[in-house]
């Protein structure tokens, strides 16, 4: 788990994320999580794509692996029942919102873009609109940070420490090839 500063990004990092999402990786700025074999399983993406569009998803779920329970878990209703525990539970409403801050500390990091200001990701700080971004989160700042992305992962069969990846260590493996 990685919030800024982020190590400069590989050359086989990129492909491997290029590889996850089926296209080629836009604007990624660091490495946010990874598998336990070492490939990313979150990346930060800059909040303005090189094209010119604003991005607020900072923390970018990427796994294949991960992204499809994810999907499993929003068609299972869990949001509903996560949107109930916020609404109902002040505790949990005031970390959801010091999440949201949080992410957007983190994002301001590379650069303000005024069409996403004070709007962070997956509905925080007051709904639960996407699992992915809220997971994305949780797994790159760490347990105890996104109250509800920390609940999503613990629903989840898929899991960092358990490699489920097409090429286990593709990302680090080049590398050692490309610096030796
Ligand atoms: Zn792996």
């Amino acid at each position: 788990m990685t919030t800024p500063p982020f190590d400069i990004v590989s050359t086989a990092e990129i492909r491997v994320v290029s590889a996850q999402l089926g296209r080629e990786a836009r604007g990624v700025v660091g490495i946010a999580a990874r598998c336990t074999c070492g490939n990313p399983t979150v990346v930060a993406t800059s909040p303005r794509l090189p094209q010119g569009t604003p991005f607020p998803t900072f923390y970018y779920l990427t796994h294949p692996a991960a992204t499809a329970e994810m999907s499993r878990l929003e068609a299972d209703q869990v949001m509903v029942e996560l949107t109930d525990l916020l609404h109902e539970n002040d505790e949990v409403q005031a970390a959801y919102t010091r999440a949201h801050e949080a992410y957007l500390v983190d994002r301001a990091q590379y650069g303000d873009v005024p069409e996403v200001d004070g709007i962070s990701a997956g509905g925080m700080p007051t709904r639960i609109k996407c699992l992915h971004a809220l997971a994305g989160h949780a797994l790159a700042a760490g347990p105890g940070v996104n109250p509800i992305g920390d609940l999503a992962l613990e629903r989840s069969h898929w899991s960092p420490a358990r490699c489920e990846c097409d090429d286990p260590g593709a990302a680090l493996r080049e590398d050692e090839a490309t610096t030796t």
